[in-house]
């Protein structure tokens, strides 16, 4: 009898942004092979053009790979953990494994595919199958292409090409559990990461708003299935209320699949709040795919009039729209809002960003950067893409010259001041719609004697006229 070398041979599953067991093709097509399977994870700060992930994506992280590695022992499959460069960590695993199969779900930012494209050609070059499947996005950025551009810049004929697409496929359940006999390797300890912030451990208000990890995800979207979504439409832009799915850092980590959510949501009867919410999941996908057509989304503006535009430069003004202390109450709500617990509702995303970009006139990629630090659901092509669209330089932006009022918009999207309250101490007693409004401004910048709040940093009608002077120049 002629014995079968590559029997007892392994695979491995390389888990990168798709930190679940439930509908992740690679790991189901890994245990189908009836072979043992070895998970592993790699934090690679090293790769040429990769991005290394903010402070809160870190402390997410975290957690989310102590629940995979929970989930996967349970599925006879241990998670070795290792750092450095991608490359050759997974050589290195592959040989040590002693496996002849790798398994990946893609990524779709240009650094990463460069990565995996050349792992996968010298893998392939020695004699190992290389599998990778599509998970994180509802549709390959590829598949969707307009007859005379090479990719979508406007998001609303993208979106109606996706919805004319194939439906996206069905949710994959938790696979069987893979065979026994997974080789024993060394991995590195995750204390050691050093992810979790210590002295200080500022992540208590982090801690007390997420559960980060897939069960995490599920409760997330159970919840919002049988509440939130039945007004989504008409409550989602006031951030006072719990309107939207709070999803985004578990979609971010890959905890739970577009495909979950959409079939999930689009199960409801059509039409209303649930289209909305799928076309918000579109926007998700239409940032990918802008994404994966322009190398460098969180670095150059898409429309390269803006690399012209005259930024300030106001270190006093940045570090005071960074801690809350700009004297325009829903800006510092919402900055507040972000420190505290990493997350910033997406209408106050708008005018915070807008503040800084336009009101402001400081340079959007200094406001991407404090978002990419200080997000848990930091996202490489969501957090470019949103900043380029407020700040009127991306592809299709709101204008320039469209500046928000922070104290209008307050007015109409928190009218009673909830979310300010909330959030700014100083102003919870201020009486009725005061609470909009910033202090009177004092010459000497001091905090209100009263509230202990602060001034306002600039004066709105002034800073307008100087966006829109220093716009029309451009
Ligand atoms: C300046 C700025 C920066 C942003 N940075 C990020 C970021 O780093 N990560 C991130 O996930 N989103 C980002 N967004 C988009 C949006 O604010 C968040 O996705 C949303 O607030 C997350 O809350 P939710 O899960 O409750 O959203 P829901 O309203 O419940 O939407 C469901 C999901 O759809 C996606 N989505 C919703 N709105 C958008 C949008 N405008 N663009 C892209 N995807 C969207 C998200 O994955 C979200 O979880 C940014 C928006 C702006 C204006």
């Amino acid at each position: 009898m002629v014995s079968d070398l590559s029997a007892n041979r392994c695979s491995i599953v390389w888990f990168r942004d798709d930190l679940r067991v439930s509908d992740n093709p690679a790991l189901t097509a890994a245990i189908a092979r009836d072979r043992p399977v070895v998970g592993l994870f790699v934090l690679d700060e090293e790769s040429d053009g990769l991005r290394p992930i903010g402070a809160a994506s870190r402390w997410w992280l975290n957690t989310s790979i102590e629940g995979l590695a929970r989930e996967l022992l349970r599925l006879n499959i241990p998670l070795i953990l290792r750092r450095g460069r991608a490359d050759a960590v997974v050589n290195d695993i592959v040989v040590a494994a002693g496996a002849d199969a790798v398994f990946w779900n893609r990524r779709y930012g240009p650094a990463e595919r460069a990565v995996d494209a050349s792992l996968k050609e010298s893998l392939t070059a020695a004699g190992i199958i290389v599998e990778s499947h599509a998970a994180s996005l509802l549709f390959e950025p590829w598949t969707l292409k307009p007859a005379t551009a090479p990719y979508y810049r406007v998001f609303t004929p993208f979106w109606r090409a996706a919805l004319g697409s194939a439906p996206p496929r069905r949710p994959l359940p938790v696979p069987k559990q893979a065979t026994q006999g997974a080789p024993r390797l060394s991995g590195a300890r995750l204390a050691d990461w050093r992810l979790h912030p210590t002295s200080p451990d500022w992540s208590g208000g982090l801690e007390a708003t997420w559960t980060p990890g897939e069960a995490g995800a599920r409760t997330r979207l159970d919840a919002f299935l049988s509440g939130g979504i039945g007004s989504y439409a008409t409550e989602r832009d006031r951030p006072a209320l719990a309107a939207t799915s709070r999803l985004s850092p578990h979609l971010r980590f890959g905890e739970i699949s577009p495909h979950q959510v959409w079939h999930a949501a689009a199960s409801r009867p059509p039409g209303g709040d649930g289209d909305k919410f799928l076309s918000e999941i579109g926007w998700r996908e239409f940032c990918w795919h802008l994404h994966y057509h322009l190398p460098d989304l969180a670095g150059r503006a898409f429309n390269p009039r803006f690399e012209a535009f005259p930024w300030r430069s106001d270190p006093a003004a940045l570090t005071a729209w960074q801690r809350g202390e700009t004297g325009y109450p829903i800006i510092d709500a919402g900055m507040r809002e972000l420190w505290h617990t990493g997350w910033m509702h997406n209408r106050v995303r708008m005018l915070t960003a807008s503040f800084l970009a336009k009101t402001l006139m400081i340079d959007w990629r200094l406001g991407e950067a404090w978002f990419w630090d200080t997000l848990v659901d930091a996202d490489p092509a969501n957090n470019p893409a949103g900043w380029q669209w407020v700040a009127g330089c991306g592809a299709d932006a709101a204008p320039y010259f469209r500046i928000f009022n922070p104290v209008l918009q307050a007015e109409k999207f928190d009218p009673d001041g909830a979310y300010i309250r909330r959030w700014v101490p100083a102003l919870r007693a201020a009486p009725g719609k005061t609470v909009h409004r910033p202090q009177a401004p004092s010459s000497a910048g001091l905090l209100d004697a009263e509230t202990g709040y602060a001034p306002p940093i600039v004066d709105l009608q002034v800073a307008r006229q100087r966006a829109l002077a220093a716009f029309k120049a451009l």
